[in-house]
């Protein structure tokens, strides 16, 4: 590979017993971090929770997921989640808190960072399947839900509903001034 900084070709070399890449002429070292992400928990007046499933062409395709998505740059975690549940899902919701923190190793080496956000919608059933979602509905926690995509997504529903079972509510981190500019 070549650093993006000056053009020049990079070399390899182990820190930490990390593989990394390094400019032989400006020295600029590409460090590889996980992909910051965001998943939603969107739950209806029923208490039923919002599932997307993927595109046939998308990874692990036609399997079900929360609606999730990358973080764009200069983009709160909160605008992030409130942007992809409307690509997705063609809902508005707004977050209400945090509810977890994953971390995601991808067998195809795709590493990501995902904050779990809670939201309520309460409006009527006007869900528009968008972006790599083909087809949205509503579950119950109770029941059986259809394969899911995600490991993540399967501690985060199961994490979600014990807590409902045991306490009628899930704590929550609030996220009010959680985006800073300085
Ligand atoms: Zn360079």
């Amino acid at each position: 590979m070549f650093c993006v900084k000056c053009g020049s070709e990079c070399e390899q070399f182990v820190d930490d017993n990390i593989v990394r890449y390094r400019c032989r002429s400006c020295n600029y070292v590409y460090y590889k971090n996980p992909y910051p992400c965001v998943s939603v928990l969107v739950i209806n007046n029923q208490g039923k929770i919002l599932l997307g499933k993927r595109h046939k062409d998308s990874i692990f395709s036609e399997k079900w997921c929360l609606p999730c998505g990358y973080m764009e740059y200069e983009e709160t975690y909160i605008a992030a989640a409130k942007r992809e549940v409307k690509e997705e899902m063609g809902i508005n919701i707004e977050p209400r808190g945090i509810i977890n923190v994953v971390s995601n190793n991808f067998e195809n080496g795709v590493s990501s960072l995902v904050i779990v956000l809670l939201a309520y919608y309460e409006e009527q059933n006007n869900l528009v399947p968008g972006d790599d979602i083909t087809e949205a509905d509503w579950f119950d926690i109770n029941g059986s839900l259809p394969p899911l995509a995600f490991s993540a997504d399967n501690f985060i529903i199961t994490k979600y509903r014990e807590s409902i079972n045991k306490f009628g509510e899930i704590t929550t981190i609030t996220l009010e001034g959680n985006s800073f500019t300085s």
